[in-house]
């Protein structure tokens, strides 16, 4: 068993990592962005609450986001752990997974983090804008918000885990596959 958290800015890569994880190790994706934007997709109360504050490109509250992990961890049976992407994404939220985990007998064993410049995540979430029909990846304004957002109320998770001997850096820019390689590592390493 292992849980792993990704984490990293709005356009760091990821969802993209996170699907070689899962393909490569068997864990359970677990993506609070997916959840949510499923949710919208299928009209929820819970998407529609979300709605707002995913279109500005802030954060949605916590009890909100912390109520919906804990339904999904606890509706996934025989799993080999989990890949947790874009969760948590504030301390509240990182001390709730630990107290929720510890209920079903299990722990974080580390968080890979993804480095990437400020200059090439725009330029990246552009792109992505193209073709994924987010409305939170095609506005400058909305894009600006998420890396405010992400710098002032996200980043000081890593220090959570970081305290916690838990932390591990990566750059992420670079060749897919030569980034996963890196990861790799660190989740063998567990
Ligand atoms: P993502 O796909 O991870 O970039 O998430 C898209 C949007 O969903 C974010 O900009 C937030 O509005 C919302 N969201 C996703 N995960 C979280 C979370 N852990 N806490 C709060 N809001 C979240």
């Amino acid at each position: 068993m292992r849980n792993i958290v990704l984490f990293g800015p709005p356009g760091a890569g990821k969802g993209t990592q996170s699907e070689k994880i899962i393909e490569k190790y068997g864990l359970t994706h677990l993506s609070t962005g997916d959840l949510f934007r499923k949710h919208l997709g299928e009209g929820t109360e819970l998407g529609n609450l979300a709605k707002k504050y995913m279109n500005e490109g802030r954060l949605v509250p916590d009890e909100v986001v912390i109520g919906m992990v804990e339904e999904k961890i606890a509706s996934t049976q025989d799993t080999k752990g989990f890949i947790f992407d874009g969760f948590p994404r504030t301390t509240a939220q990182a001390e709730a997974l630990d107290d929720m985990l510890a209920k079903h007998g299990m722990k974080i064993d580390g968080m890979i983090a993804l480095e990437v410049p400020e200059d090439v995540l725009k330029a990246r979430i552009k792109e992505r804008g193209k073709t994924s029909g987010r409305v939170d990846d095609q506005d400058d304004q909305k894009i600006q918000t998420r890396i405010k957002v992400y710098l002032d109320e996200t980043l000081p998770v890593a220090s959570y885990y970081q305290n916690q001997d838990k932390l591990t850096n990566i750059n992420g820019v670079g060749a897919i596959d030569s980034i996963f390689g890196q990861i790799s590592e660190v989740i063998d390493s567990y």
